[in-house]
This record gives C-alpha cells, structure tokens and sequence, in this order.
C-alpha cells in the first residue's frame, strides 16, 4: 500500500526528505522547504521592508533556487522588497557565457531585472587572459578575490541595500571544518555569521544556510526550476574538495551531521586574545582592505607587470603585504574606484528617497559621474 505523507497525511508520499529522514508529498515539501527559508529571514531579521535586494545569481541550482523562492516567498508574506538579480561575468568561456544565458532566461521567467558585471570592465582582466597568464594553478584565488570584490562593485552600481548569496548548509559546513583544519580562527568565527557586513560596507546574508544541498537540487528538479549544472572549467579547489566528500560520507552515515558542524561552529567563540585584521581602505581603489593595497589591487599589480605569482601566496596575509607599486612603468589597471560608486550610490539614494529621478550621466571618460554605470 502506498504511503501517505508524514504532514498532511492525505497526499501519497514521493520523497524521503534527506534533512529530517519524513516522508512527504509535493505539495509539502515545497511548503516545508520555502518555510524554514522563510523562519530563517524572520527569524534572523534579514530584510527591512522597502530593501533593495541583489540575489548573487550564477545561473546554477543553488541562486536559481535563492531566487525563486525569494520571489515566492517576498509575495506570499509581503516583505516588501525589490528584488534585483546580480551576476559576475568572469570571462570564462564556454561556461559562464552559458550560465549567464541561463541567469537571462531566469530573468524573464521570474520578471526580475539583471544586472551583470565583468572582470574585463572593472578590472580590465577576463578570467580567460588570467589563466593565459598563471596558468592553471593559482587561478581560483584571482577568480575569489576578484568576485568578492565585483558584488559590492555591483551592488553599489544597482544601490542595493544588501546582497543574499546561495550558500547552503554544506558549503556553510564545509567553510567551517576548513577554517578548523587551516587553524583560520577570525575567519571561522566569520564563516557561521548568517549576515556579515560586508566587506564593502553592503550587507551580506546566506537565506539557504539552513537548506541541505539535496534538497535544494530535489526542489529545483521538482518545480522543474531552470538552472546550469556544469562545473567550471578551470580547476577545482582540491582541499574544498575533499572537505565536501567528507562531509558527504558522513551525512550517508547520520544526516544531521551537516547541521551539528554549523550549530558547533555557531557554538564556538573566537577568544579576546585573537589577533583580528584591522580594517583601513586600499589605496589604489578604495575598497576595504587590512592592507595598504587591497588583495585584488596587489594581484592585478602582479599581472599588469608579467609576475601574477606576487599577489598570490599561501596566507592572505603575505598576500596582501605583497609589494605594489602605484604608477610607473607596467603599473596596474585601476579598477573602477570604490569611493567614486559609494558617492554615486548615495546620490541615487538620495534622490530616490527625495522622489526625483537621477540626473542621467551622458559624459564618459574624466566628466563621468556614474562610474560608468549608465554611460558606457
Ligand atoms: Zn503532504
Ligand atoms: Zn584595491
């Protein structure tokens, strides 16, 4: 005899759902799911009504799912936000020119508005001429740098009130026991934090911190939601890598296993004794930086001058001690200036909390007002 579903109990169940091991219809499944997204919002006080939101969207099943369900959920119980998606296009071929097709399609289908962002416009440099450049080793470090970097960029271009990103329980998990193994203590007291700061004073949270990462691609196959699922074609992180797997393996055996890493990381505080970066902003770019010259700013230097190897290094200390120049012969691109985008942003929010529409910006080059935001 067919079994029926552990919540309704009217339904036939189809799933076993791998967080809590109940047996459940569709129906209930998408309203469990899209529920506890909803209680950590609340219960973490995420958004102000009025917010405007940038959902970080790749194209793959995690953002595609942040951003159904933050549509889904933003209607259901009237939070009263904008929604924006927020791409980075990293200049890989053949995988984000995809994903980003993917991320447009998302677009139409959910009637949010997008907005995409390059390395080769802020920085001057395609993921595609890195690799070209160092190679196939040391590129995720440029391409994480670079991305961070680039959603705040976004954010302000939009003037966003807070960016949310689709980090889900595993990655959360995986971060945590990665951090514990490389003895990363500030950051391991980061990495539970649902909402963090910012580096680039935008606010940042993890709606789906909570989501099992099989029951975020159970739920995109079941609303048969759109997404990209290629992995990117330059190498992976080994060491996330094996995290993951171990992770995995032990999920097979106990599947709370995901949640009690994140509630022990959550448990555990960073002692009064622990060295924490102080923060000043870089002098290149303006962006937050614990450094002189901001990471992003000290790898593009090693770029520009045909040594990448410079910016890159074990500890992102070393990195960001790294020698950099300004000017002189070889000196680096300048990514767009951080405080050039802040002023604009406020200007936009000023006038938009005024009522007024922005002065439109027609003037490229030095009279540029908009950072290059609406006039290229
Ligand atoms: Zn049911
Ligand atoms: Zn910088």
């Amino acid at each position: 005899m067919p079994r029926q579903c552990d919540i309704c109990q009217g339904a036939r169940a189809i799933i076993r759902r791998p967080k809590t091991g109940q047996r459940v219809c569709k129906e209930c499944f998408f309203r469990a799911f899209e529920t506890e997204v909803h209680n950590t919002i609340v219960d973490n006080a995420l958004f102000r009504r009025g917010d405007r939101i940038g959902i970080g969207a790749s194209g793959g099943k995690d953002s595609t799912v942040l951003a159904y369900v933050m549509k889904t959920l933003n209607e259901r119980y009237d939070y009263g936000l904008e929604l924006f998606l927020l791409s980075i296009d990293e200049g890989i071929s053949g995988y984000r020119d995809d994903s980003l097709e993917t991320v447009k399609r998302n677009r139409d289908q959910y009637g949010l508005p997008l907005k995409i962002v390059s390395y080769e416009q802020l920085y001057g440099w395609s993921m595609d001429r890195i690799v070209e450049a160092v190679g196939r080793k040391n590129n995720c470090t440029f391409c994480g740098v670079f991305r961070r970097q680039a959603l705040d960029r976004g954010a302000l271009m939009l003037d966003l009130d807070h960016i949310v990103t689709g980090h889900n329980a595993d990655d959360v998990a995986e971060t945590i026991l990665m951090n514990i193994l490389r003895g990363d203590i500030p950051r391991l007291g980061r990495c539970t934090e649902i909402t963090t700061a910012g580096d680039g004073y935008i606010g940042r949270s993890k709606p789906l911190k909570y989501a099992y990462e099989k029951e975020i691609v159970m739920y995109a196959y079941l609303k048969r939601l759109d997404y990209f699922s290629t992995e990117c074609t330059y190498s992976p992180n080994a060491y996330r890598g094996y995290a993951r797997q171990f992770i995995k393996d032990l999920e097979a055996v106990r599947p709370s296993a995901i949640i009690d890493i994140i509630h022990s990381g959550e448990a555990m505080k960073v002692a009064s004794g622990v060295a924490m970066p102080v923060a000043t902003t870089c002098g290149r770019c303006g962006y937050i930086s614990s450094n002189a010259i901001c990471k992003a700013c000290a790898l593009l230097d090693g770029l520009e001058r045909g040594i990448p190897k410079l910016g890159v290094s074990r500890s992102s200390r070393d990195a960001d001690g790294a020698p950099a120049r300004a000017g002189g012969a070889g000196a680096a691109v300048e990514p767009v200036h951080f405080e050039r985008l802040r002023e604009r942003a406020l200007a936009l929010r000023r006038q938009r909390l005024g009522g007024a529409e922005p002065e439109p910006c027609d003037a490229a080059g030095a009279a540029c007002r908009c950072a290059g935001t609406e006039c290229q």
